[in-house]
């Protein structure tokens, strides 16, 4: 067929020719041609890296594969522009197919819209320009060792795409709600479409920052993506690295984590700055929204805690109930925390002593800023930390459970050395 790519009108041109590169658009013909899709025929969202379009996969069975035409000019209108700096929404690309539904014997018998099968196109850019700051993401990912074509754009774009196809796997296949990732061809990867609607007037499921959720469902939400921040680390041992309310969506009263392409092992070196970050949106988000959230030092120890909640206290059988209900227990242990720091505190004013500081906020004040480091080849002196440990000081690193630090006793005849030794390891 024809290469005839249509794009509505100008304003979104340049935006489109950035992706619809001459090899891209063969990718999709191929797509096209092949059935996996239908036609592609809206853009939900325009983004700096990727953009992503609507398709519609071919009803069940003996799909006649259609051929693409000229574009209508009934566009929608784009939506109203955002002030966020976050990916535009827009519906600007139209391919139809022109064995439109005149055909009445082949009328299926079924209502059509429950047939319809949704699929998301994430077309990432294959410019250069954009994959430049990318690079932190990269460094130290053992996945990426020996070979990152930096020369190469396409290549480049091609590694970011099936990264997140793998890692939308890895989610899927330890429960977590996430698209189903179908394929990915070069810099094309798709997925199943969150969103609802018959083939005409679907619709996307919402980001979490845009969703009109019933203020009483937050405190569930709330648990739900702890749920989910725990479930990342521990069970697909992996850090998002760009967890927002811009990159979850919010699907059927449940929140649906998307974007992983960047999302690292959690065993890179910047892994934790890249978690508490993480952490630290989510926390933010439901806190503005009133809920009593755990604060981040209380939720980075409940993520990162390597140690099963399931009864059995085997890692394979932790729950997302499980998890759930620890982050009950420890809403109510804050509460608690909080209740007795608030007692305690008009005690003191009551016997005229100056007001205490709060701990919890200055802890928190010290964690937000604090180097945390992944392992101990990155603690700055370990040798120094280790002793200070084994001296019974070790209380106030920050890392101690987290590194193994604080279960450190002194073995045989070797002392200080042991931080030489546990560098030998590739953790
Ligand atoms: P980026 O932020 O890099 O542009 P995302 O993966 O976050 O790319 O996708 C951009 C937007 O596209 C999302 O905010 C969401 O609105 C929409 N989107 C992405 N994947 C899907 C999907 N599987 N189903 C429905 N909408 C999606
Ligand atoms: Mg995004």
């Amino acid at each position: 067929g024809s290469e005839k790519v249509l794009v509505k009108d100008k304003s979104d041109r340049a935006t489109n020719e950035q992706v619809l590169d001459p090899r891209t658009r063969l990718i999709l013909f191929k797509m096209l041609g092949r059935g996996l899709i239908e036609r592609i025929d809206g853009c939900v969202s325009t983004g700096k890296e990727a953009n992503v379009y609507h398709a519609v996969g071919p009803p069940a069975e003996g799909a006649e594969v259609p051929q693409l035409v000229d574009v209508d000019s009934s566009a929608a209108p784009p939506a109203a522009a955002d002030d966020e700096p976050e990916p535009s929404r827009t519906t600007a690309v139209r391919f139809a197919p022109d064995t439109a539904a005149d055909d009445s014997t082949s009328a299926p018998l079924v209502d059509p819209s429950s047939q319809v099968k949704h699929i998301a196109l994430k077309i990432f850019k294959t410019s250069i320009l954009v994959f430049k700051d990318r690079d932190r993401y990269v460094t130290g990912e053992f996945r990426f060792k020996g070979g990152y074509a930096r020369s190469n754009p396409r290549k480049m774009v091609r590694l970011w795409a099936e990264k997140e196809l793998r890692n939308l796997r890895r989610m899927r296949s330890a429960g977590l709600r996430v698209p189903e990732a179908i394929e990915v061809r070069e810099n094309v990867l798709v997925m199943d479409f969150l969103g609802q609607g018959g083939a005409d007037e679907w619709q996307a499921s919402p980001r979490l920052k845009d969703a009109q959720i019933p203020p009483e469902q937050n405190h569930a939400l709330y648990i739900e993506i702890l749920v989910i921040l725990r479930a990342i680390f521990y069970r697909c041992r992996l850090v998002h690295a760009d967890f927002s309310e811009y990159n979850i969506l919010y699907h059927q009263g449940h929140l649906w984590v998307i974007d992983v392409s960047q999302s690292i092992e959690h065993e890179h070196p910047a892994a934790f700055d890249f978690l508490r970050s993480d952490l630290k949106n989510a926390d933010d988000f439901f806190r503005k929204r009133g809920v009593d959230t755990l604060g981040l030092t209380r939720t980075f120890a409940f993520v990162t805690r390597d140690e099963s909640l399931a009864a059995s206290g085997s890692a394979a059988d932790e729950t997302d109930a499980d998890a759930a209900r620890e982050v009950e227990r420890l809403l109510g242990l804050a509460a608690d925390d909080a209740a007795r720091e608030e007692r305690e505190q008009a005690q003191a004013q009551a016997r005229g002593e100056e007001e205490q500081q709060r701990p919890t906020a200055s802890d928190e004040a010290v964690f937000a800023q604090a180097y945390i480091p992944r392992t101990l080849d990155q603690v700055y002196d370990a040798e120094r930390d280790v002793e200070k440990v084994l001296r019974g000081e070790g209380k106030g690193l920050i890392y101690a459970d987290i590194t193994g630090v604080a279960n450190i006793h002194l073995g045989g005849g070797g002392g200080g050395k042991k931080g030489d030794e546990e560098e030998e390891q590739d953790v």
